[in-house]
């Protein structure tokens, strides 16, 4: 079965150009730019690509006061051609509404019709968008930081120090047993119906392997072995990296919701799945998440 995740990059992150400010300032003026917005991204009409503005369009929309400066961060090279590729994290300070304006969505609404490029581009400026915005003083000494290294860091305006973007680790585990069944919880916040994989994050002085067998156990009351990884997708909702894993059980009957976070749980075989997606009494997880590409992975081997 192939990897859940386990395409090579489309994007040279160049992390060398990142120190020089005129060449990053020469990259800007002819750089594609993916425009992060009060948590959305520019996208075409029809909502299924994101629209890239260029250096002369930011101009001008800073110019007009329909968004505030923001900030640049340098994405990289298209490994292809080399067209480079900004992000530019900028909000639209006369907004009251919590509606899109037209033409930004969020991730979780395109994210399933994106490209390999465009998923990437799309990750790479929301988790730094994510990180940048809530990171605007040193958690040394309290002064204000300053976007450094084409937005790679942050650095202190008074100590100096330098601030690296962080990332949260979740593992998440596809539980099978021995006839190849698989089990999937449904969260209590969740929708009636939608059910999907086993999911948590990563406790300091913990392996993957340690979080996996801990977090089945919590939330279904099963011990797991074979924990094979499968593959790992950025989850920018805010921080996130999902490590994908899978993992048998030999006591598929013991597996009970643990009744707080996890409401309830199935055992599934591949005819019971689709009977179930087909009569509408389950829904899967949204198209650009691990746990459905996962299951897809199981239902298509
Ligand atoms: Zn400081």
């Amino acid at each position: 079965m192939s990897a859940v995740n386990g395409q090579v990059s489309k994007m040279d992150r160049a992390g060398h150009l990142r120190s020089n400010q005129a060449t990053l300032d020469e990259l800007w003026a002819k750089a594609k730019i993916v425009h992060c917005s009060d948590g959305r991204l520019a996208v075409s009409l029809n909502a299924t690509e994101l629209r890239f503005l260029k250096a002369t369009d930011v101009a001008e929309l800073i110019k007009s006061g329909e968004f505030n400066a923001g900030e640049k961060y340098f994405l990289g090279l298209d490994q292809l051609d080399s067209q480079p590729y900004f992000a530019w994290s900028s909000d639209h300070p006369k907004s009251q509404s919590d509606d899109a304006p037209a033409g930004y969505a969020t991730l979780r609404d395109i994210g399933g019709d994106l490209d390999e490029l465009q998923m990437e581009l799309a990750l790479h400026s929301v988790a730094l968008s994510n990180w940048h915005k809530t990171h605007p003083h040193c958690a040394r000494c309290g002064a204000q930081t300053s976007v450094a290294m084409g937005g790679a860091i942050r650095t202190c305006d008074t100590d100096k120090s330098e601030h690296y973007p962080r990332t949260d680790s979740a593992v998440i585990v596809l539980v099978r047993d021995a006839n190849d069944r698989i089990l999937l919880g449904r969260q209590a916040i969740w929708p009636e119906g939608r059910f999907s994989c086993f999911a948590g994050f990563l406790e300091p002085g913990e392996t993957f392997e340690q979080c996996v067998q801990r977090e089945v156990f919590e939330e279904s009351g099963i011990a797991v072995r074979e924990i094979n990884y499968l593959g790992s997708q950025p989850w920018p909702f805010p921080a996130s990296i999902m490590i994908s894993f899978e993992a048998i059980t030999d006591f598929p009957e013991a597996a009970r919701p643990d009744g707080e976070e996890i409401v309830q749980i199935k055992w599934l075989s591949r005819t019971e799945l689709n009977s179930q997606v087909a009569d509408g009494s389950l829904s899967m997880p949204p198209a650009m998440s691990v746990s459905r590409k996962m299951i897809d992975r199981w239902l298509h081997a």
